[in-house]
Protein backbone atom coordinates (compact mmCIF):
# COMPACT_ATOMS: atom_id res chain seq x y z
CA UNK A 1 0.00 0.00 0.00
CA UNK A 2 1.47 3.49 -1.01
CA UNK A 3 0.01 6.63 0.49
CA UNK A 4 0.28 9.68 -1.27
CA UNK A 5 0.96 12.96 1.00
CA UNK A 6 1.61 16.46 0.00
CA UNK A 7 3.54 18.93 2.07
CA UNK A 8 3.66 22.14 1.89
CA UNK A 9 6.26 23.62 4.29
CA UNK A 10 5.22 27.50 3.77
CA UNK A 11 7.45 30.12 5.41
CA UNK A 12 9.39 31.44 8.17
CA UNK A 13 10.03 28.25 10.44
CA UNK A 14 7.52 26.13 8.57
CA UNK A 15 10.17 24.52 6.27
CA UNK A 16 12.93 24.25 9.28
CA UNK A 17 10.14 21.95 10.87
CA UNK A 18 8.92 19.95 8.20
CA UNK A 19 12.29 18.98 7.62
CA UNK A 20 12.23 17.09 10.99
CA UNK A 21 8.97 15.51 10.59
CA UNK A 22 10.10 14.45 6.90
CA UNK A 23 12.62 12.38 9.23
CA UNK A 24 9.96 10.75 10.89
CA UNK A 25 8.74 9.69 7.65
CA UNK A 26 12.14 8.35 6.40
CA UNK A 27 11.90 6.45 9.27
CA UNK A 28 8.58 5.02 8.89
CA UNK A 29 9.39 3.70 5.46
CA UNK A 30 12.71 2.27 6.46
CA UNK A 31 11.63 0.57 9.95
CA UNK A 32 8.04 -0.06 9.56
CA UNK A 33 7.78 -1.10 5.33
CA UNK A 34 5.26 1.72 4.75
CA UNK A 35 5.69 3.34 1.31
CA UNK A 36 4.92 7.20 1.28
CA UNK A 37 4.55 8.73 -2.07
CA UNK A 38 5.49 12.30 -1.21
CA UNK A 39 5.52 15.63 -3.33
CA UNK A 40 6.25 18.96 -2.09
CA UNK A 41 5.23 22.91 -3.31
CA UNK A 42 5.07 26.30 -2.31
CA UNK A 43 2.50 28.58 -0.08
CA UNK A 44 2.71 31.64 1.71
CA UNK A 45 5.02 33.99 0.82
CA UNK A 46 7.51 31.31 -0.55
CA UNK A 47 4.61 31.25 -3.50
CA UNK A 48 4.42 34.92 -3.93
CA UNK A 49 7.96 35.27 -4.57
CA UNK A 50 7.92 32.80 -7.11
CA UNK A 51 4.43 32.71 -8.99
CA UNK A 52 2.90 35.55 -7.16
CA UNK A 53 -0.41 33.93 -5.82
CA UNK A 54 -0.28 32.73 -1.76
CA UNK A 55 -1.48 29.34 -3.45
CA UNK A 56 -1.87 27.95 -7.20
CA UNK A 57 -4.70 26.34 -8.10
CA UNK A 58 -3.06 23.48 -8.96
CA UNK A 59 -2.00 22.94 -5.59
CA UNK A 60 -5.48 23.34 -4.76
CA UNK A 61 -6.16 20.51 -6.66
CA UNK A 62 -3.36 18.38 -5.57
CA UNK A 63 -4.51 18.53 -2.19
CA UNK A 64 -7.76 16.59 -3.45
CA UNK A 65 -5.69 14.13 -5.04
CA UNK A 66 -3.95 12.78 -2.15
CA UNK A 67 -3.98 11.02 0.97
CA UNK A 68 -3.49 13.94 3.38
CA UNK A 69 -1.69 17.56 3.35
CA UNK A 70 0.87 18.08 5.56
CA UNK A 71 1.06 22.03 5.96
CA UNK A 72 4.07 24.33 8.08
CA UNK A 73 2.77 27.92 8.19
CA UNK A 74 2.40 31.17 6.29
CA UNK A 75 2.96 34.44 7.14
CA UNK A 76 6.55 36.32 6.48
CA UNK A 77 7.08 40.18 7.28
CA UNK A 78 7.86 41.98 4.29
CA UNK A 79 4.24 41.30 3.10
CA UNK A 80 2.54 42.76 6.36
CA UNK A 81 1.88 46.26 4.95
CA UNK A 82 1.13 45.08 1.47
CA UNK A 83 -1.74 46.96 -0.20
CA UNK A 84 -3.39 43.84 -1.67
CA UNK A 85 -4.90 41.51 0.08
CA UNK A 86 -4.61 38.33 -2.55
CA UNK A 87 -0.80 39.12 -2.09
CA UNK A 88 -1.19 38.40 1.52
CA UNK A 89 0.90 34.41 2.78
CA UNK A 90 -2.07 34.05 4.63
CA UNK A 91 -4.45 33.88 1.93
CA UNK A 92 -3.06 30.36 1.39
CA UNK A 93 -4.36 28.79 3.94
CA UNK A 94 -7.88 30.25 3.82
CA UNK A 95 -8.21 29.68 0.11
CA UNK A 96 -7.86 26.09 0.90
CA UNK A 97 -9.70 25.90 3.54
CA UNK A 98 -12.42 27.66 1.73
CA UNK A 99 -11.83 25.38 -1.24
CA UNK A 100 -11.74 22.46 -0.19
CA UNK A 101 -14.49 22.53 2.43
CA UNK A 102 -12.09 22.47 5.46
CA UNK A 103 -15.71 22.30 7.89
CA UNK A 104 -14.31 20.59 10.98
CA UNK A 105 -10.84 21.82 12.99
CA UNK A 106 -9.38 18.84 15.43
CA UNK A 107 -7.50 20.51 18.43
CA UNK A 108 -6.13 17.49 20.57
CA UNK A 109 -5.24 19.45 24.22
CA UNK A 110 -2.78 16.81 25.72
CA UNK A 111 -0.49 17.44 28.45
CA UNK A 112 2.79 15.71 28.76
CA UNK A 113 3.86 14.42 31.79
CA UNK A 114 6.95 15.47 32.27
CA UNK A 115 4.91 19.48 31.57
CA UNK A 116 2.18 19.33 33.31
CA UNK A 117 4.05 22.08 35.17
CA UNK A 118 4.20 24.31 32.16
CA UNK A 119 0.45 24.98 32.58
CA UNK A 120 -0.81 28.23 33.73
CA UNK A 121 -3.44 25.42 36.03
CA UNK A 122 -1.92 23.40 38.69
CA UNK A 123 -0.75 20.07 37.61
CA UNK A 124 -2.57 17.80 38.84
CA UNK A 125 -5.56 19.42 37.05
CA UNK A 126 -3.85 18.78 33.93
CA UNK A 127 -1.95 16.19 34.50
CA UNK A 128 -2.73 13.70 32.19
CA UNK A 129 -5.21 15.33 30.18
CA UNK A 130 -6.23 14.41 27.02
CA UNK A 131 -8.79 16.23 25.08
CA UNK A 132 -10.16 16.61 21.42
CA UNK A 133 -12.24 19.62 21.07
CA UNK A 134 -14.10 19.35 17.16
CA UNK A 135 -14.77 22.86 15.84
CA UNK A 136 -17.51 23.53 12.55
CA UNK A 137 -15.16 26.20 10.42
CA UNK A 138 -17.36 27.09 7.52
CA UNK A 139 -20.79 28.47 8.77
CA UNK A 140 -22.32 29.96 11.36
CA UNK A 141 -21.85 33.90 12.53
CA UNK A 142 -18.57 34.36 10.90
CA UNK A 143 -20.03 33.80 7.52
CA UNK A 144 -24.13 34.39 7.82
CA UNK A 145 -25.67 36.72 5.80
CA UNK A 146 -26.78 39.59 6.39
CA UNK A 147 -23.92 41.19 7.87
CA UNK A 148 -22.13 44.49 7.56
CA UNK A 149 -22.39 48.25 9.63
CA UNK A 150 -25.55 49.91 8.60
CA UNK A 151 -27.24 53.07 9.38
CA UNK A 152 -30.29 52.85 11.21
CA UNK A 153 -32.46 55.45 12.99
CA UNK A 154 -29.34 58.18 13.17
CA UNK A 155 -27.23 55.54 14.61
CA UNK A 156 -24.29 52.86 12.50
CA UNK A 157 -25.54 49.23 13.77
CA UNK A 158 -23.16 46.06 13.06
CA UNK A 159 -25.09 43.43 11.63
CA UNK A 160 -23.61 39.65 12.20
CA UNK A 161 -26.34 36.43 11.35
CA UNK A 162 -25.21 33.30 13.08
CA UNK A 163 -27.18 30.65 10.54
CA UNK A 164 -26.39 26.64 10.86
CA UNK A 165 -28.11 24.00 8.73
CA UNK A 166 -29.54 20.65 9.44
CA UNK A 167 -26.91 19.31 7.09
CA UNK A 168 -24.01 21.58 8.36
CA UNK A 169 -24.48 20.00 12.04
CA UNK A 170 -24.96 16.84 10.96
CA UNK A 171 -21.67 16.17 9.23
CA UNK A 172 -19.19 17.86 12.21
CA UNK A 173 -21.57 15.76 14.60
CA UNK A 174 -20.52 12.79 12.58
CA UNK A 175 -16.74 13.36 12.68
CA UNK A 176 -16.85 13.87 16.17
CA UNK A 177 -19.48 10.75 16.76
CA UNK A 178 -16.71 8.78 15.46
CA UNK A 179 -13.84 10.36 16.76
CA UNK A 180 -15.56 9.36 20.23
CA UNK A 181 -15.94 6.05 18.98
CA UNK A 182 -11.54 6.02 18.43
CA UNK A 183 -11.17 7.43 21.89
CA UNK A 184 -12.57 6.61 25.07
CA UNK A 185 -16.39 6.89 24.09
CA UNK A 186 -17.52 10.03 25.63
CA UNK A 187 -18.65 13.34 23.56
CA UNK A 188 -19.84 16.75 24.85
CA UNK A 189 -21.64 18.51 22.72
CA UNK A 190 -21.70 22.65 23.43
CA UNK A 191 -24.12 25.64 21.98
CA UNK A 192 -26.21 27.94 23.62
CA UNK A 193 -29.59 26.18 23.07
CA UNK A 194 -30.73 28.19 26.33
CA UNK A 195 -31.07 31.72 24.38
CA UNK A 196 -30.31 30.69 20.56
CA UNK A 197 -32.32 29.23 18.14
CA UNK A 198 -29.06 27.97 16.11
CA UNK A 199 -28.19 25.92 19.41
CA UNK A 200 -31.80 24.43 20.35
CA UNK A 201 -31.48 22.72 16.50
CA UNK A 202 -27.61 21.74 17.11
CA UNK A 203 -28.89 20.49 20.13
CA UNK A 204 -31.76 18.42 18.54
CA UNK A 205 -29.53 17.26 15.70
CA UNK A 206 -26.68 15.75 18.14
CA UNK A 207 -29.07 14.11 19.90
CA UNK A 208 -30.81 12.36 17.16
CA UNK A 209 -28.16 10.75 15.84
CA UNK A 210 -26.83 9.31 18.96
CA UNK A 211 -28.64 5.88 18.44
CA UNK A 212 -25.91 5.29 15.40
CA UNK A 213 -23.35 5.28 17.56
CA UNK A 214 -23.88 3.14 20.61
CA UNK A 215 -20.94 2.81 22.19
CA UNK A 216 -20.65 7.01 22.55
CA UNK A 217 -21.76 8.61 25.53
CA UNK A 218 -23.52 11.87 25.06
CA UNK A 219 -23.58 14.66 26.94
CA UNK A 220 -24.87 18.62 26.73
CA UNK A 221 -23.29 21.14 28.04
CA UNK A 222 -24.29 25.24 27.71
CA UNK A 223 -21.06 26.46 26.11
CA UNK A 224 -20.62 29.36 29.19
CA UNK A 225 -20.59 26.26 31.34
CA UNK A 226 -18.05 24.51 29.02
CA UNK A 227 -15.28 27.49 29.43
CA UNK A 228 -15.66 27.36 33.05
CA UNK A 229 -15.53 23.76 33.20
CA UNK A 230 -12.98 23.35 31.23
CA UNK A 231 -10.73 25.33 33.47
CA UNK A 232 -12.28 24.04 36.85
CA UNK A 233 -11.74 19.98 35.62
CA UNK A 234 -10.64 19.74 32.32
CA UNK A 235 -9.93 15.78 32.51
CA UNK A 236 -13.93 15.12 32.73
CA UNK A 237 -14.14 15.45 28.96
CA UNK A 238 -12.50 13.32 26.14
CA UNK A 239 -14.21 15.06 22.70
CA UNK A 240 -16.08 18.49 22.86
CA UNK A 241 -17.87 18.91 19.62
CA UNK A 242 -19.28 22.75 19.21
CA UNK A 243 -19.74 25.30 16.35
CA UNK A 244 -17.72 28.17 14.85
CA UNK A 245 -17.15 30.63 17.30
CA UNK A 246 -17.68 28.94 20.42
CA UNK A 247 -15.13 26.17 19.23
CA UNK A 248 -13.07 29.24 18.51
CA UNK A 249 -12.93 30.34 21.88
CA UNK A 250 -13.06 26.90 23.56
CA UNK A 251 -10.06 25.34 21.70
CA UNK A 252 -7.80 28.59 22.03
CA UNK A 253 -8.76 28.23 26.07
CA UNK A 254 -7.81 24.74 25.87
CA UNK A 255 -4.65 25.11 24.04
CA UNK A 256 -3.59 27.03 27.37
CA UNK A 257 -3.68 24.06 29.67
CA UNK A 258 -0.87 22.49 27.62
CA UNK A 259 1.42 25.33 28.31
CA UNK A 260 3.01 25.87 24.93
CA UNK A 261 2.08 26.83 21.34
CA UNK A 262 5.10 24.93 19.87
CA UNK A 263 3.27 21.55 20.90
CA UNK A 264 -0.06 22.05 19.39
CA UNK A 265 -1.25 19.76 16.36
CA UNK A 266 -4.41 20.21 14.50
CA UNK A 267 -6.28 18.76 11.91
CA UNK A 268 -9.33 20.34 9.29
CA UNK A 269 -11.26 17.65 7.61
CA UNK A 270 -13.49 18.09 4.74
CA UNK A 271 -16.09 15.99 2.66
CA UNK A 272 -15.59 12.46 2.24
CA UNK A 273 -13.98 11.47 -0.93
CA UNK A 274 -14.96 8.55 -3.41
CA UNK A 275 -12.37 6.46 -1.79
CA UNK A 276 -13.99 6.94 1.57
CA UNK A 277 -11.06 8.72 2.99
CA UNK A 278 -11.34 12.97 4.17
CA UNK A 279 -10.18 15.80 2.30
CA UNK A 280 -7.70 16.29 5.43
CA UNK A 281 -5.13 19.06 6.28
CA UNK A 282 -2.76 18.64 9.19
CA UNK A 283 -0.66 21.83 10.57
CA UNK A 284 0.62 22.99 13.55
CA UNK A 285 -1.18 26.02 15.38
CA UNK A 286 1.03 28.42 15.83
CA UNK A 287 2.09 30.38 13.04
CA UNK A 288 5.58 31.20 10.80
CA UNK A 289 7.37 32.59 14.00
CA UNK A 290 9.89 35.01 11.76
CA UNK A 291 10.97 36.38 14.66
CA UNK A 292 12.92 32.61 15.64
CA UNK A 293 12.69 31.72 11.63
CA UNK A 294 16.69 30.17 10.19
CA UNK A 295 18.38 30.24 13.90
CA UNK A 296 17.19 26.21 14.74
CA UNK A 297 15.39 27.60 17.37
CA UNK A 298 11.92 26.62 16.67
CA UNK A 299 10.13 23.47 18.21
CA UNK A 300 9.29 21.34 16.28
CA UNK A 301 6.80 18.83 18.28
CA UNK A 302 3.72 20.37 17.12
CA UNK A 303 4.67 19.50 12.92
CA UNK A 304 5.67 16.11 14.14
CA UNK A 305 2.37 15.45 16.27
CA UNK A 306 0.37 16.74 13.33
CA UNK A 307 2.37 14.12 11.12
CA UNK A 308 0.98 11.56 13.91
CA UNK A 309 -2.10 12.61 14.03
CA UNK A 310 -2.18 12.00 9.80
CA UNK A 311 -0.88 8.97 10.70
CA UNK A 312 -4.27 8.01 12.90
CA UNK A 313 -7.05 9.96 11.08
CA UNK A 314 -6.39 9.88 7.75
CA UNK A 315 -3.99 6.58 6.79
CA UNK A 316 -5.21 4.30 9.75
CA UNK A 317 -2.07 3.69 11.11
CA UNK A 318 -3.15 3.95 14.70
CA UNK A 319 -0.08 2.12 15.61
CA UNK A 320 2.83 4.11 13.95
CA UNK A 321 0.28 7.28 15.47
CA UNK A 322 0.98 5.75 18.78
CA UNK A 323 4.43 5.30 18.40
CA UNK A 324 5.36 8.41 17.10
CA UNK A 325 3.72 10.22 20.46
CA UNK A 326 5.41 7.73 22.57
CA UNK A 327 8.83 8.87 21.28
CA UNK A 328 7.97 12.55 21.82
CA UNK A 329 7.03 11.91 25.28
CA UNK A 330 10.24 10.06 26.03
CA UNK A 331 12.03 12.89 24.69
CA UNK A 332 10.31 15.27 26.98
CA UNK A 333 10.84 12.73 29.53
CA UNK A 334 14.30 12.47 29.48
CA UNK A 335 14.38 16.64 29.83
CA UNK A 336 15.17 17.64 26.38
CA UNK A 337 13.60 20.72 25.45
CA UNK A 338 13.75 23.48 22.96
CA UNK A 339 14.03 26.75 23.82
CA UNK A 340 10.49 27.53 24.14
CA UNK A 341 9.99 24.98 26.64
CA UNK A 342 13.36 24.98 28.49
CA UNK A 343 13.46 25.30 32.44
CA UNK A 344 16.55 26.46 34.13
CA UNK A 345 17.64 22.75 34.95
CA UNK A 346 16.84 21.55 31.26
CA UNK A 347 18.88 20.72 28.08
CA UNK A 348 17.90 23.03 25.32
CA UNK A 349 18.57 21.42 22.02
CA UNK A 350 18.18 22.80 18.55
CA UNK A 351 15.38 22.12 16.06
CA UNK A 352 17.49 19.43 14.17
CA UNK A 353 18.53 17.93 17.82
CA UNK A 354 15.14 18.14 18.58
CA UNK A 355 14.05 15.93 15.41
CA UNK A 356 16.44 13.19 15.53
CA UNK A 357 16.00 12.87 19.64
CA UNK A 358 12.22 11.82 18.30
CA UNK A 359 13.67 9.51 15.78
CA UNK A 360 16.01 7.91 18.42
CA UNK A 361 13.74 7.49 20.30
CA UNK A 362 11.04 6.05 17.85
CA UNK A 363 14.08 2.80 17.05
P1 LIG B 1 3.35 32.68 15.81
O1 LIG B 1 2.58 31.49 16.24
O2 LIG B 1 4.11 32.55 14.56
O3 LIG B 1 4.37 33.09 16.99
C1 LIG B 1 3.94 33.52 18.27
C2 LIG B 1 5.11 33.33 19.27
O4 LIG B 1 5.31 31.94 19.54
C3 LIG B 1 6.45 33.85 18.72
O5 LIG B 1 7.20 34.39 19.77
C4 LIG B 1 7.15 32.60 18.19
O6 LIG B 1 8.55 32.66 18.20
C5 LIG B 1 6.62 31.52 19.15
N1 LIG B 1 6.51 30.23 18.46
C6 LIG B 1 5.56 29.86 17.55
N2 LIG B 1 5.78 28.62 17.13
C7 LIG B 1 6.87 28.17 17.77
C8 LIG B 1 7.60 26.95 17.73
N3 LIG B 1 7.25 25.92 16.96
N4 LIG B 1 8.71 26.85 18.52
C9 LIG B 1 9.09 27.85 19.32
N5 LIG B 1 8.43 29.03 19.41
C10 LIG B 1 7.33 29.19 18.63
O7 LIG B 1 2.31 33.90 15.74
P2 LIG B 1 2.53 35.41 15.26
O8 LIG B 1 3.87 35.90 15.71
O9 LIG B 1 1.31 36.11 15.69
O10 LIG B 1 2.52 35.35 13.67
C11 LIG B 1 3.68 35.24 12.84
C12 LIG B 1 3.25 35.02 11.40
O11 LIG B 1 2.57 33.75 11.29
C13 LIG B 1 2.27 36.07 10.90
O12 LIG B 1 2.59 36.36 9.56
C14 LIG B 1 0.92 35.38 11.02
O13 LIG B 1 -0.02 35.90 10.12
C15 LIG B 1 1.29 33.96 10.68
N6 LIG B 1 0.38 32.91 11.19
C16 LIG B 1 0.18 31.85 10.37
C17 LIG B 1 -0.60 30.79 10.81
C18 LIG B 1 -0.76 29.61 9.88
O14 LIG B 1 0.05 29.44 8.99
N7 LIG B 1 -1.74 28.75 10.09
C19 LIG B 1 -1.17 30.81 12.09
C20 LIG B 1 -0.92 31.89 12.92
C21 LIG B 1 -0.13 32.94 12.46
Amino acid sequence: MTYKLLLLPGDGIGPEIMMEAKKVLLWLEKKQGITFEISEDLVGAASIDQHNVPVRDDVVEACRQVDAVLFGAVGHPKYDGVEYYDRRPELAILKLRKELDLFANLRPAKVFGALANASSLKSDLVSGLDLMIVRETTAGVYFGEPRGIEQRDGQRIGINTHTYTESEIKRVAEIAYSLSEQRAGKLCSMEKANVMDAGKLWREIVEGMKSDYPQVELSHMYADNGAMQLVRQPKQFDVIVTDNLFGDLLSDLASQLTGSLGLLPSATLGPKKSDGKFVALYEPVHGSAPDIAGQGKANPIAMILSLAMLLKYSLKLDKEAEMVEKAVENVLDKGLRTADIATPDSKVISTSEMGDAIVTALN
